[in-house]
């Protein structure tokens, strides 16, 4: 014990000299002036001390004053400063990937030293840390999987949470289990930091734990709404849709629930409103829609910058990966503003691997204009300080959950008032900026203050699966402690979901298969069925469909060419009567053409998007890592092992029954047509971009989908047509049937009558795969 005693005073002391023998260099030097200018220095000796006589803090303070790069920061160099170094171990969580890698790397810098010495990132499926990492940057979901093995964090000192403001799902659960935790853990301390909303929220949710809040500074940035950028920049709507009124009627009939800004919109008398404005302008106002983002007019608004605007870099901000790559190619195309070498034009978004930090970050060369175009990742975890002009298209992709019809859509929505004025203040880092709203103020004086928290709008079983294994009881009561908690019905639906599909049994706990599904990071049933691809090998085809799933499809469905882009689709989909199989089918010849370097062009009469294409390449090679780590997949031996029916698309169907089960519709022919019924809400029908679209005869009864999803109608998205047999040996737990004369799915999703010594051998059939998932 002695020895160990001596070891860490020596290792503290090592931690320390190399501390100072850094900070000395030239380049530390440099950043310690930048540092010493943020406003979160101002208060590091008054964060510090707090920190030592509280076991829990809330900093408030505006985006890029300096709370994550500094904050941790500061602990750090005062523990290692004094000799308690080797006792220390930081932990600072992050809601997404990417900005864990990049606020580690920029610490590490502003150190002087590697990334991964003192300062490293871990997350999932990659990580840059050593025995020497005194702060560990991690995403919310690395430190939630750390949490099953370490109920306690007993290996943790300080854990910092970050970005709280967002109201995520996974930082939602996280403080109700580190409330809980706290008295267990008097030692410990819990920093949570947030932007400047809401800081009081979570005050009061540790019993009123003490706030400092950090004053910012930012310059005044100009604002204008839809009517003012098209006054300047002259740029009539594109009008595909009729007049506004006709297409805001339309709209609220489409709508699920009722939507607050369409009724809003409704009751705007547009002639006094918008009379101060030239007819054009009045037109194109009018036939805006609101329902899709013009990119037209977000070109024209970056060309109406660069020409009339002084330097600075251009931040769009956009909904998601899709409007970013469609707004690159573009951009690309036109040959914008007759010369692209004046312009450094950037994605920025949360599934890419990792961000280029230098081109990013770093002031482009002079005469060039940077033009980042980001999704609300940039809203307020990264921040780009030469930002001058913000253009907003005021929507950011929002999940949604209709607990009564089970309903769960990820779509573009509004954001709130919160986030809109974050996304305007992102132009004033170093100059007064301006601020181009791409929707009409109406728009923003019916926006929401805030947004809801993820947890009400979202589905939960990950959720909940995440509460069994990490064993904090009895789901619904566990998740009534939250900050807001969620619907009882929402968990009430989850719960069942999970027994559906066999990761829970009866007394709410985990079967066999929940626990494999645990150690994923995953959908459940995205993780079921690349379990499910090993077991029958036919991993391949799993994986492929898994990270389509996970992700994306890659087809691309181009407005005015639709109909050759359906006969593409529908060319790979053959005779399979699946859209599951046309996306397996043209990732593999995507590869084939990858191989002989003819990929362009293949995407290109194809209608494939080469970005998704090579996403989804990516994910199946982080999934063969997950399923190697939890012993399913040994790496060394190769995927052929797994794969030998990889071509049996009868057993790929088999598989993917097994992954989406209980999403299940029945086919019923009427007449010359085919009619499709849930369970849950009754007819369905089959959405227009599915190959089984205009289908009127299929070869098997059943049908197993992704997704449902509400417009005009209930749309079943991608689906595969599949055999009551498929359902009856890979779909939900089997018990007699009330009638006695067969057997029935739990949840009546399906009925099988047949002599008894054919049940028996299904049972015998199930009862063996249910051995094989025990291991
Ligand atoms: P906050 O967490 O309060 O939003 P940060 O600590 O992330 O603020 O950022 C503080 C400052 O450091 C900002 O001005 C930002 O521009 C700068 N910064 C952060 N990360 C990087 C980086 N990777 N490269 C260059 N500058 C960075
Ligand atoms: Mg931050």
């Amino acid at each position: 014990d002695s020895t160990s005693k001596v070891d860490k005073q020596r290792f503290s002391a090592q931690l320390r000299d190399l501390q100072n023998s850094k900070k000395a260099s030239p380049s530390a030097r440099a950043m310690q002036s930048f540092r010493e200018k943020l406003p979160a220095y101002r208060v590091k000796d008054d964060f510090l001390k707090a920190v030592a006589a509280n076991q829990v803090l809330v900093i408030s303070g505006e985006t890029g004053c300096g709370k994550t790069t500094q904050l941790p920061q500061f602990i750090l160099e005062e523990e290692i400063e004094n000799l308690r170094g080797a006792d220390c171990s930081i932990i600072c969580t992050q809601p997404r990937r990417i900005s864990a890698i990049s606020v580690a790397a920029r610490i590490a810098s502003e150190r002087g030293e590697n990334l991964g010495e003192t300062v490293g990132y871990q997350i999932r499926l990659e990580a840059k840390r050593s025995a020497q990492t005194r702060l560990l940057f991690c995403t919310t979901g690395v430190l939630l999987r750390r949490l099953v093995q370490e109920p306690d964090l007993s290996g943790v000192s300080h854990l910092l949470v970050d970005e709280i403001h967002e109201r995520g799902m996974n930082e939602d659960f996280l403080i109700i289990i580190l409330r809980d935790l706290l008295p267990q853990r008097p030692d410990l301390r819990l920093i949570l930091m947030s932007a400047t909303i809401n800081a009081d929220l979570f005050s009061k949710y540790f019993g009123n734990a003490p706030i400092i809040h950090i004053p910012g500074f930012t310059f005044p940035v100009a604002e204008l709404f839809l009517e003012d950028v098209l006054e300047k920049t002259r740029y009539k709507i594109n009008s595909e849709f009729d007049d506004y009124r006709g297409s805001s009627r339309r709209r609220r009939q489409q709508s699920t629930k009722s939507d607050p800004l369409t009724e809003i919109f409704e009751d705007v008398d547009i002639d006094s409103q918008y009379k101060s404005y030239s007819t054009s302008t009045r037109q194109s106002l009018e036939a805006w829609s609101g329902t899709q983002l013009d990119l037209g007019l977000v070109e024209s608004t970056i060309e109406h910058i660069c020409r009339h605007e002084g330097d600075g870099a251009i931040l769009v901000f956009l909904t998601g990966w899709d409007e970013i790559s469609k707004l690159l190619d573009k951009i690309k195309e036109n040959n914008f503003l007759g010369n692209s070498s004046k312009f450094l034009v950037l994605p920025l978004h949360g599934s890419m691997p990792t961000v280029n930090q230098r081109e990013i970050f770093d002031r482009p060369p002079s005469n060039m204009r940077k033009i980042v175009l980001a999704t609300n990742i940039a809203e307020s975890s990264i921040t780009i300080d030469d930002v001058v002009y913000v253009i907003d298209c005021g929507k950011a992709k929002e999940t949604s959950y209709d607990a009564l019809n089970k309903l769960a859509c990820l779509l573009p929505s509004w954001i709130s008032k919160a986030s809109a004025h974050q996304r305007r203040g992102r132009a004033g880092r170093v100059q007064p900026g301006v601020c181009y709203r791409l929707y009409p103020k109406v728009i923003h004086d019916a926006m929401p203050q805030y947004q809801l928290p993820e947890i009400l709008r979202t589905p939960l079983q990950e959720l909940c699966l995440n509460i069994k294994s990490l064993q904090l009881g009895a789901v619904a009561s566990f998740l009534a402690k939250a900050l807001q908690p969620p619907d009882p019905l929402a968990v009430k639906n989850a719960i069942e979901l999970l027994k559906t599909i066999g990761v829970l049994d009866d007394m709410e706990e985990l079967t066999p298969l929940g626990r494999h599904l645990c150690t994923l990071p995953l959908d459940p049933n995205i993780g079921k069925m690349l379990l499910m691809g090993c077991i029958f090998q036919c991993l391949g085809p799993a994986l492929t469909i898994a990270a389509a799933l996970a992700h994306r499809d890659p087809f691309v469905l181009p407005i005015n060419r639709k109909e050759e882009a359906d006969a593409a689709k529908r060319s790979f989909a053959d005779d399979s009567y699946s859209d599951h199989i046309a996306l397996l089918k043209a990732f593999e010849a995507w590869k084939d053409a990858k191989r002989s370097g003819r990929d362009r062009a293949f995407c290109w009469q194809n209608f494939l998007s080469p970005i998704t294409l090579q996403m989804m390449d990516d994910m199946r090679n982080q999934f063969i890592d997950l399923l190697s780590d939890i012993g399913f997949v040994n790496k060394a031996r190769g995927l052929k092992d797994y794969n030998h029916y990889g071509n049996d698309l009868e057993m790929v169907c088999a598989v993917l029954c097994a992954g989406l089960y209980p999403n299940v519709i029945q086919c019923k022919r009427r007449g010359k047509r085919t009619a499709f019924y849930s369970k849950e809400v009754g007819k369905v029908d089959i959405h227009p971009s599915s190959v089984n679209a205009g289908v009127h005869e299929f070869p098997l009864p059943y049908m197993v989908y992704s997704e449902k999803v509400k417009t005009a109608s209930i749309y079943i998205r991608d689906s595969t047509n599949i055999s009551d047999y498929a359902l009856l040996l890979f779909g939900g737990a089997l018990i007699p049937s009330k009638t006695g004369d067969g057997i029935e799915m739990l949840g009546g999703y399906l009925h099988f009558s047949a002599p008894k010594s054919v049940i028996q051998l299904i049972q015998r059939l199930r009862g063996e795969l249910d051995k094989l998932l025990q291991r």
